[in-house]
């Protein structure tokens, strides 16, 4: 089947714009794409000249030269200063709200008047137009931490946060159907006037506002316009980069997808990112009330107004069910950090006389059904060595479980640590309390070991075993 070319070759000649660009995509399609698609090398820092895009290099570096410029030269006003804070929320949101969680996620539906300030809004923080952006982020949604994701975390933190913008992209990104925007008129209008937008969203207005209200046109510039854009950009940015490296995995680990509330607190809450990476339409990135996600109280207030409806959360139940499979991993990862007492299957059947004839030798106690070598233990134990001696070579069932002293269950796992043997036809083995140790009782287990070895009874081939 490596023959097989993928859809977007087939239909480049002319898709129509409405139809899905993914209709008819192979099975095979990410293999055989990333095996035959043309590539380009990897990046050489002695080629670098030839390697990088200019003009998102002149977007990504000239505004930071001029933000140190500003903070050297330039004296900031306080209203200046706020209202630049005021503005990159709204840009930031036109970001947040606006292309990722409505236009890329469909997360919720925004009346027109909201998408249009939206559009507005994320225009002025200049990273391409909604069409451009959603198609490259269903594309790491899609295809996250692969080649076919364009901002592949697996490239480094670096690459994933700024690189794969300067440099020219390796590949194209995997295919990711768009059509649904391609039918929205906001989303159409946006992309036709984008240039203009961005000019007068991203500059024009954040000069403007001081400019015109309180007289500090260059403040505008340097602080609402230039400044604010690189914390934008590096906002954003950290959505891509710091939230696939950095924090927890509560939902799943199987991608690098990561939750931080530091991440939250620079990227207006998408630091939640191990949340969204699995529940993507879900309009939240936080679920809990006290994590920091103003874009989805943003959206909640939106909802208040009338102004956005159908806000999607993923069915909570399954929400739990992700946490508690990563709660599971980890306390599987301690039980099998601690040494386990060993199961019947394990441990050689001996028959009463071969008992009697050994405990003669080293003390042995016959307790449930096993036989334990409590040599090391006797001198130990808290009430008194007697107790002890007098039950070796005997069944001490009833004395341990309550006839002379009821013992914790503290003391029933470690008795069980001192299994050398299974006593032949002594004890009914199976699940009830006495034979399992209390530590033994509930246990994590893959679905293929569950009734495996778990509790199983002895393999009495009626044979003489050895005991260790
Ligand atoms: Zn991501
Ligand atoms: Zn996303």
């Amino acid at each position: 089947m490596s023959s097989v070319p993928p859809p977007e070759m087939k239909n480049r000649s002319s898709p129509p714009s409405t139809t899905p660009i993914d209709i008819d995509i192979p099975d095979n399609y990410v293999s055989w794409t990333l095996k035959n698609q043309n590539a380009l090398p990897p990046f050489r820092w002695d080629n670098i000249v030839n390697e990088l895009n200019w003009l998102n290099v002149a977007i990504l570096t000239i505004p930071p030269l001029l933000t140190i410029y500003a903070i050297l030269y330039v004296p900031l006003h306080t209203k200046t200063c706020f209202f630049s804070i005021f503005y990159y929320f709204v840009t930031g949101l036109g970001i947040t709200a606006g292309y990722h969680r409505l236009w890329a996620h469909r997360a919720y539906n925004a009346s027109k008047p909201l998408q249009y300030v939206l559009a507005m809004a994320g225009a002025g923080a200049v990273e391409g137009s909604i069409r451009w952006w959603s198609r490259g982020h269903r594309a790491h949604h899609r295809y996250t931490d692969t080649d076919l994701d364009p901002y592949n975390a697996h490239q480094g933190f670096w690459y994933s946060h700024i690189g794969w913008m300067l440099l020219k992209p390796r590949r194209k990104p995997g295919v990711a159907d768009i059509s649904d925007l391609s039918k929205n008129e906001v989303v159409r209008w946006q992309h036709r006037w984008y240039i203009s937008l961005l000019l007068l969203f991203g500059f024009v207005v954040p000069t403007a506002v001081p400019g015109i209200f309180w007289g500090d046109w260059k403040g505008g510039y340097f602080f609402a316009a230039t400044a604010r854009l690189v914390f934008v950009h590096h906002s954003t940015f950290c959505v891509n980069s710091l939230a696939h490296w950095f924090g927890e995995a509560p939902f799943d680990d199987k991608h690098t997808p990561r939750d931080h509330v530091i991440t939250a607190l620079v990227t207006i809450g998408e630091g939640y990112h191990n949340f969204h990476h699995q529940f993507p339409m879900d309009y939240r990135n936080a679920i809990k009330w006290h994590q920091y996600d103003p874009t989805k109280w943003f959206i909640w207030t939106m909802e208040k107004l009338g102004l956005a409806h159908q806000l999607k959360t993923f069915p909570d139940n399954e929400v739990r069910k992700g946490q508690l499979t990563m709660q599971l991993k980890r306390l599987r990862e301690t039980q099998e950090g601690l040494l386990w007492a060993p199961d019947s299957n394990e441990l050689p059947v001996i028959s009463w006389d071969s008992y009697q004839e050994q405990s003669a030798k080293r003390p042995l106690v016959l307790i449930a059904g096993f036989i334990h070598d409590v040599s090391k233990f006797m001198d130990e134990h808290p009430g008194g060595r007697h107790l002890i001696a007098k039950m070796i070579g005997k069944d001490a069932t009833t004395a341990f479980f309550g006839g002379v002293y009821d013992h914790s269950n503290a003391a029933h796992n470690l008795l069980s640590m001192m299994r050398v043997g299974i006593l032949d036809g002594g004890h009914p083995h199976g699940l009830d309390d006495k034979s399992i140790p209390p530590a033994q009782r509930l246990r994590i287990a893959q679905y293929n070991e569950i009734g495996s070895g778990y509790g199983s009874s002895a393999m009495s081939d009626g044979g003489e075993g050895l005991m260790g």
